[in-house]
């Protein structure tokens, strides 16, 4: 791809939300377990306390978001990568029958960016056949691991049915993100609006942000989001999220977000679903 071609962004008019709320929030999931480390080296599976992080996400972390959702009556996204959804079926189904949406998110969590197209292919493919083995009917929204999708990586989604990606951070609202005469609806992420920002600790990678810099960040975020009636995405990780104070924290901004606007929270796929008739000339 030479500069001349590259990726742009073709902006989306916000649309009305229902029922008069004055801003839609998602909130996303990245249901990851394990699948980061072993993709990365299987030797990684041999590293307990490290296996024991990503399953802490899935086993822990995953039964108290859900419980936290239901008690609040609110419906997610949870990106699954197919191994996951292979190796702990019996606790990610129940996400399904809570009515949350299943996204996909590759299988072994592989970097598309590092991934040629055949590499890619079996990736999507694989990871859709895990999650519709599981969950039944085909996802239609994906996510990236690392955030990192190619103009390849759409290609493929587009001809698997996909209709929506959300990895690209070209806008903070809906737009289409367009390469190589292929455009994507993208729902847009952001690091700082990434859980793992202020939660994630390795020895290499040094200190925490913390629950109260996550708490007014994405709470001020959501005020000027809000401002324009727009659609704010925070993606979690279970493994960060679902720990004890973070868990709070999380409820908190629930709370004062409630306590602020007229909040929609909805699935992804339900914002997706409102853009349709627009991208599909
Ligand atoms: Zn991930």
């Amino acid at each position: 791809m030479t500069v001349d071609e590259l990726p742009r962004s073709e902006s989306l008019d916000l649309p009305p939300w229902p029922e008069g709320h004055e801003v839609a929030v998602s909130l996303t999931f990245d249901v990851d377990g394990e699948s980061v480390a072993i993709g990365e080296s299987s030797a990684n599976a041999r590293r307990l306390s490290l296996m024991s992080d990503g399953r802490y996400g899935v086993t822990r972390g995953l039964p108290r978001i859900r419980a936290l959702l239901a008690e609040e009556n609110i419906h997610g996204t949870f990106f699954v990568p197919g191994w996951v959804a292979d190796k702990y079926g019996s606790h990610v189904r129940g996400l399904a029958e809570d009515e949350h949406e299943i996204g996909h998110h590759g299988y072994l969590h592989r970097n598309p960016e590092d991934l040629d197209l055949e590499g890619q292919t079996e990736e999507l493919q694989h990871g859709l056949d895990s999650l519709v083995s599981l969950f039944g009917g085909n996802p239609v929204g994906y996510r990236a691991p690392y955030f990192a999708p190619t103009c390849e990586t759409f290609s493929l989604l587009q001809g698997l049915g996909f209709i929506y990606d959300s990895s690209c951070m070209g806008d903070h609202q809906p737009y289409l993100e367009c390469c190589k005469g292929i455009k994507m609806l993208e729902l847009p992420v952001h690091w700082s609006l990434d859980d793992g920002v202020y939660y994630a600790w390795t020895p290499q990678t040094g200190a925490l942000g913390g629950p109260n810099l996550l708490f007014d960040t994405w709470f001020a975020e959501f005020n000027a989001i809000a401002s324009e009636g727009g659609h704010l995405v925070l993606t979690m990780h279970p493994h960060w999220t679902g720990r004890p104070h973070q868990l709070e924290t999380l409820h908190r901004l629930i709370r004062e977000m409630r306590r602020a606007k007229k909040v929609w929270f909805t699935p992804l796929l339900q914002v997706a679903e409102l853009y349709q008739p627009r991208t599909k000339d």
